[in-house]
């Protein structure tokens, strides 16, 4: 199992991502990755700058609260698209289809697929920088090999691979998903599996939200391509929110994985099924760190 992950991942690692460049692009890119990073340490300079003007009370002063206080508005509907395992094959095109839908979409990414991939941490600075329209999240650091009884069986490891997942990824905010697992950590609430409770009891007293899914966009085991159409898949966010299926009342959390849609005939799928649910004017996209009842987004 585990050495049928190894070549899984070795595969992933030989296919490039990046398309070929010519001379003048490389340049091109290399100042924009130059002015993209003074952008992204001026962001977290800042972000720290704010983090340790925070007052412990809660006394909001101008310009330190306000940028963590979100206003929901009562008559929408909120999506949060995520996007599972990067990076890997399929986040460049899932992060770009984000960006030319202008919607908000969440990647929550594997710490060692960062490492293996040769602009693996190229890419996930790329997705922390591009915040607040994509947020980088933590979704452990070894995915549990795909062991996950032995992962959640050994749960001090297991938290021990999420903190490593947290720190190497630098992940601003104390957001996770378990691998293989819809648990959920809120302020005042642990729902999880009795299998993944240990790890949760965990997660939450070191301070951690973790976001489960509402509706998963199923993919075949083998090919990775997705398996409900646009469609049928925005009938499901439809109905979801009609029923009042969601773990939140008017709030859907939607897992897919970066990998299903790295073939152009799927990526459309993609882009067609944001279309369809940008048609309803009541469907607003965000990013997880909005999801109502998170405890304080950082340490
Ligand atoms: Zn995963």
């Amino acid at each position: 199992m585990r050495n049928r992950y190894n070549n899984y991942l070795r595969r992933q690692m030989k296919d490039p991502v990046l398309p070929r460049v010519s001379k003048n692009t490389l340049i091109g890119g290399v100042f924009l990755v130059l002015v993209l990073g003074i952008a992204g340490l001026l962001y977290v300079t800042n972000s720290q700058a704010r983090f340790h003007a925070a007052p412990q009370a809660p006394a909001p002063s101008a310009g330190t609260a306000a940028a963590e206080v979100f206003t929901y508005d009562s008559t929408k509907k909120y999506i949060y698209l995520t996007f599972d395992d990067g990076p890997q094959l399929g986040t460049m095109t899932c992060f770009n289809l984000c960006r030319a839908e202008a919607v908000k979409a969440s990647f929550f990414m594997v710490g060692l697929h960062a490492n293996l991939k040769s602009d693996g941490h190229e890419i996930v600075n790329m997705i922390r920088s591009a915040y607040p329209r994509v947020t980088l999240a933590n979704h452990s650091f070894s995915h549990a090999n795909n062991q996950y009884l032995d992962f959640y069986h050994h749960p001090e490891q297991a938290a021990a691979d999420m903190f490593q997942a947290q720190h190497s990824l630098q992940v601003p905010y104390l957001i996770a998903r378990f691998p293989g697992n819809r648990s959920w950590v809120r302020e005042g609430e642990i729902k999880a599996t009795p299998l993944a409770r240990p790890l949760a009891r965990l997660l939450d007293s070191a301070g951690y939200n973790v976001i489960g899914w509402d509706l998963e966009w199923d993919f075949n085991r083998r090919s990775a391509r997705p398996v409900q159409s646009p469609v049928t898949l925005a009938r499901e966010v439809d109905s979801a929110f009609l029923k009042k299926t969601t773990h939140t009342p008017n709030h859907l959390v939607i897992l897919t994985h970066d990998r299903m849609f790295r073939r152009p005939a799927d990526s459309d799928s993609l882009a067609k099924f944001i279309r369809i649910l940008k048609q309803n004017p009541d469907y607003v996209f965000e990013t997880v760190d909005h999801y109502p009842g998170l405890k304080k987004l950082r340490p």
